[in-house]
């Protein structure tokens, strides 16, 4: 595409994060070239050249070529911003040369260029800042956050996924300019947050930059410093969040035998984990001798997580999911089949995936166990010992919902039962019959069991 759009007298070059992955010997998932040419000029040379073009960006100086199966951004060297979520500029300034259109780029590792011929055309110092691991803003920090304050989040979202630390003058910008991101509009806040927490770091962008997240999600403002009042936490109700974050962020980057490759972070889980504890303030109470307790927190926090990750236009069943972790968190556990199935059944409201989200659930309770006080670590064996029961139980097919039992509204009809809320009755004690282990999961028991048969 290269040799395509400078055969026809254009120049181009490759830039942005396919650069800063190649330099780092990454993988990258998408490659953004930028031409000197205007769109039509660029899609008549890539047209002459036999490359299929696709008129994704016209308004904004961008078109998509296709060939080979990759699919690879063209835009005109440009002044101006960057535009996502539609709300592209009347006009666009474009550039004369490659040096303004990385003038404008957010940071010095995103803001290189490269060209097979001419090379690494590097003004800013990106590739220092990637061999020391350093996310920096190109040019004066504040100014760059004035302009663009989801730059902010942008610079957390790729220090964490590099594991790299924010250079000390644009981390103290961030800090100072950490209130403009209330103009930004919540769904680019809620998109830019969710970046943060796939990388499975979102513990440490807590713990380095809260003046940022808790303008991100305001409610975990009061969390910092809301000392417990018990033996049970080592932490404030912050710090907490954020350890168990971190632990959960490294249950998927490392895998359970240590040797399969890591995967990707639940988004169910890491959102859980944020969110876990934010009713907790409003819940406080301190008994006579000085205790610490929380009363109704679960039930609060995942009503206020739905409110929060609405606000955030995530997914619905995404926010479903996650608030019924949050909702079941604390309530106790006990490694007896009646007890994990009945958990398993809580799991089951409203979602297929019950046995998904009871793992999730035994990940969000050996986070929480392991951001408490070491006293309590000692809890995540009887945690992991429950999780195999469970899949145990799973495994060999026990009810845990009206959905898994083996009988029906239909069987019971066919055996006299009249329609009406006496079905719904008897499959109820029947399903609490399995649960109990009083009866097998099977027809003919299950109707023996009810006495019609
Ligand atoms: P990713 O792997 O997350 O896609 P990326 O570097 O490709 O990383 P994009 O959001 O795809 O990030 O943006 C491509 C490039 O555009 C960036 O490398 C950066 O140079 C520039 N860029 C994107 N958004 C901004 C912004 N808000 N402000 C300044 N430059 C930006
Ligand atoms: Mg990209």
């Amino acid at each position: 595409m290269l040799e395509a759009l400078e055969s026809a007298g254009l120049e181009a070059w490759l830039v942005g994060g396919w650069v800063r992955d190649a330099l780092r010997g990454a993988p990258c998932h998408d490659v953004d070239l930028c031409c000197s040419g205007s769109w039509q000029q660029s899609k008549r040379a890539l047209e002459d050249a036999g490359i299929r073009v696709i008129e994704s960006g016209i308004k904004f100086g961008g078109i998509t070529a296709v060939a080979l199966g990759e699919r690879i951004e063209v835009t005109t060297y440009r002044l101006d911003g960057f535009y996502r979520d539609g709300r592209h500029p009347e006009s666009v300034e474009y550039a004369e040369r490659v040096e303004d259109d990385l003038a404008r780029r957010d940071f010095t590792v995103n803001a290189m260029a490269w060209h097979p011929v001419r090379g690494l055309l590097d003004l800013y110092g990106g590739a220092d800042d990637l061999s020391r691991g350093i996310i920096r803003a190109v040019g004066d920090p504040r100014r760059r956050f004035e302009e663009d304050a989801l730059r902010m989040l942008r610079a957390v979202r790729f220090a964490c996924r590099l594991d790299y630390i924010i250079e000390p003058e644009t981390a103290r910008a961030l800090a100072e300019c950490a209130p403009l991101l209330t103009a930004v509009a919540r769904e680019r806040v809620g998109v830019e947050l969710d970046g943060i927490l796939a990388t499975g770091r979102g513990g440490d962008a807590l713990l380095r930059y809260p003046e940022l997240m808790c303008e991100a999600v305001p409610e975990l403002a009061v969390c910092r410093g809301f000392d417990q009042h018990s033996r049970y936490h080592a932490y404030d109700v912050y710090e907490h969040t954020a350890r168990v974050l971190t632990v959960a962020g490294e249950l998927s980057l490392c895998s359970e035998d240590g040797r399969t490759p890591a995967t990707a972070p639940s988004a169910t889980l890491m959102w859980a984990a944020l969110l876990h504890d934010v009713g907790k303030p409003e819940c406080f109470t301190l008994d006579e001798s000085g205790n610490g307790h929380f009363y109704g927190h679960p039930e609060l926090g995942a009503a206020m997580a739905k409110r929060i990750m609405h606000r955030l236009a995530l997914p619905s069943e995404l926010i479903r999911d996650v608030c019924l972790l949050i909702r079941y968190h604390d309530r106790p556990l006990r490694p007896e089949r009646s007890s994990l199935l009945r958990m398993v059944n809580l799991l089951s409201a409203g979602t297929d995936d019950a046995a998904r989200l009871i793992e999730l659930l035994f990940d969000i309770k050996r986070a929480d166990t392991l951001g408490k006080a070491p006293s309590c670590f000692d809890y995540v064996e009887d945690i992991e010992r429950m999780r195999l029961q469970v899949r145990a139980l799973l495994g060999a097919g026990e009810a845990y919902s009206l959905k898994t039992l083996a009988l029906t509204g239909r069987d019971l009809i066919a055996a006299g039962v009249a329609p009406g809320p006496e079905i719904g009755a008897r499959l109820g004690s029947a399903l609490d019959a399995v649960i109990d282990g009083k009866v097998a999961n099977e027809t003919a028991a299950l109707l023996d069991y009810l006495r019609l048969r």
